[in-house]
């Protein structure tokens, strides 16, 4: 077992008599690590550590900051059997899902350094009397509070952009899956990044999640998690005029037209709801199709999913309190007069859970409506575009959608009408990296990933110069 404080100021720093909270495997119950449970004391000796290593670090050029991340994007490839090791076993993740989670973390450090010249201001024109400009600046400290289905990956997507654009950084990572973050943050500190600027504090929300929202040192939020805990972090966060990004929950659709390639659907509908056991934010959990291909396509989605192997193909429910959801969620589409085409099982051993179909859905059902974040999909016939696009709406979340179809002018119709951050058309989840990430309505507002994220870490100030 592995043992760990936090990391402030670029060491580990631990009391003797701190409290722990003791992760264990889902896969086989054995005690992974032993975290520490951070308190506001500690919230506020990271901040202080970040708002001290603040002067010097904005003062880099960008492009030296952009250095220091692509050394921390090789360091993390090159200790990736170590950061996998601990998000297979305190997430539940197959090893080769997680070896690929780590090499796509140190994408995005390599992404935003690859963007340190174009971290730049503008210049206006004001007229031959004056010089006008707006320059980007940081925020200062950033607190970044992530839940437990991706640790790694919503850590570097939050702090590679944030530390490229000259801020300082606090993460609170969930008290599950904080092994891989507190790695990383010794990893920047190896790699030269100074003492201050990245810091880590565990433990759990009342502990340190609230703490962190609350610190009038923390300038700016980036919270990834769920829809009640945005709610109660937007409340804190109107008093203190906090700037906020959230990324919410979803319960995204694939609209399945019938001039689709039902194989590539079938196909590309099953990854989109079994990738890491349904625990995906963005996860396509609706799957909406034209009354003339439901049998076909349910045919077809059943053989795709009944090849994916629980435990191999996707780990385990990362928590015990998920691993109930979703099996009440089984309870709940049954009672509400749903058919389940395939799963509704729990696979004994661990915390698997078999990937489940369910059809004769209607959008009203708890099934179609709520978030289950297990592997768990619902199947809603449809009978024209207008229609199509009436369901896949009708929805508190709108963070991803697909549309399946050969007819590529109704592709970009459809997309134009869907409420969603973003829309994939024939394929899911692509531009991981590259692609701004965020979501409409209850899905949250704010948007991670790609250029557009450069604006959320930043503030623009406008100088004006009489000549
Ligand atoms: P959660 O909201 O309970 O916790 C997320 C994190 O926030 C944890 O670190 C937790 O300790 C902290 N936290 C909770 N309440 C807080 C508060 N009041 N103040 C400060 N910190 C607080 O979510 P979870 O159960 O860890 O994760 C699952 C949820 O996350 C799902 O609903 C899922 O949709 C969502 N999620 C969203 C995205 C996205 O990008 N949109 C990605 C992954 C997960």
């Amino acid at each position: 077992m592995r043992t760990y404080g936090h990391w402030i100021g670029g060491r580990e720093q631990r009391s003797p008599d701190a409290d722990v909270h003791v992760v264990r495997s889902p896969w086989d119950g054995r005690e992974v690590s032993a975290i520490a449970a951070g308190t506001p004391e500690d919230v506020a000796a990271a901040v202080a550590a970040a708002e001290q290593a603040l002067p010097a670090w904005r003062a880099l050029k960008t492009a030296e900051r952009g250095r220091l991340l692509l050394a921390l994007a090789a360091r993390m490839r090159e200790e990736r059997g170590l950061l996998a090791e601990l998000e297979e076993h305190e997430a539940g993740k197959p090893g080769p899902q997680s070896l690929r989670e780590i090499d796509g973390a140190a994408n995005y450090f390599d992404f935003y350094a690859g963007l340190s010249a174009g971290a730049v201001g503008e210049v206006l024109d004001l007229g031959p009397t004056m010089h006008g400009y707006v320059v980007n600046e940081p925020f200062g400290v950033i607190g970044v509070i992530t839940p437990w289905n991706a640790p790694l990956n919503q850590a570097a997507r939050a702090v590679a952009p944030a530390l490229l654009t000259g801020n300082v950084v606090v993460v609170k990572p969930s008290e599950f899956t904080s092994g891989s973050t507190l790695e990383l943050a010794r990893i920047a500190t190896e790699v030269g990044v100074p003492a201050g600027v990245l810091n880590v504090v565990t433990g759990d929300a009342r502990g340190a999640g609230q703490p962190l929202v609350e610190h009038p040192g923390v300038r700016k939020l980036a919270f990834t998690g769920s829809v009640r805990a945005g709610i109660q972090i937007g409340r804190v966060a109107a008093e203190r005029i906090l700037p906020l990004t959230l990324e919410l929950g979803g319960k995204s659709a694939n609209v399945v037209f019938a001039d689709a390639d039902i194989q590539a659907a079938a196909a590309g509908a099953a990854r989109a709801f079994t990738a890491n056991a349904g625990q995906v934010c963005s996860a396509g959990t609706r799957l909406l199709v034209h009354d003339s291909i439901h049998d076909e396509l349910v045919q077809a989605l059943v053989a795709e999913v009944e090849k994916i192997v629980p435990g191999t193909s996707y780990g385990h429910m990362t928590t015990q309190d998920q691993l109930e959801k979703v099996q009440e969620y089984f309870e709940v589409g049954t009672q509400e007069g749903a058919v389940i085409a395939t799963g509704g099982t729990v696979v004994p051993g661990g915390r698997l859970v078999a990937p489940t179909v369910f059809t004769s859905v209607t959008n009203d059902m708890r099934i179609a409506r709520e978030e289950i974040f297990g592997p768990v999909l619902v199947v809603i016939p449809f009978s024209d575009e207008d229609d199509a696009v009436a369901k896949a709406n009708d929805s508190d979340f709108g963070l991803a959608a697909g549309v399946w179809t050969r007819d590529l002018s109704r592709a970009h119709r459809i997309a134009a009408r869907l409420e969603a951050g973003q829309v994939f058309i024939n394929d899911w989840l692509t531009g991981l990296v590259e692609g701004p990430f965020g979501g409409m309505k209850n899905s949250g507002y704010g948007r991670e990933k790609g250029i557009e994220a450069l604006r959320h870490y930043t503030q623009t100030k406008f100088v004006a110069v009489r000549l």
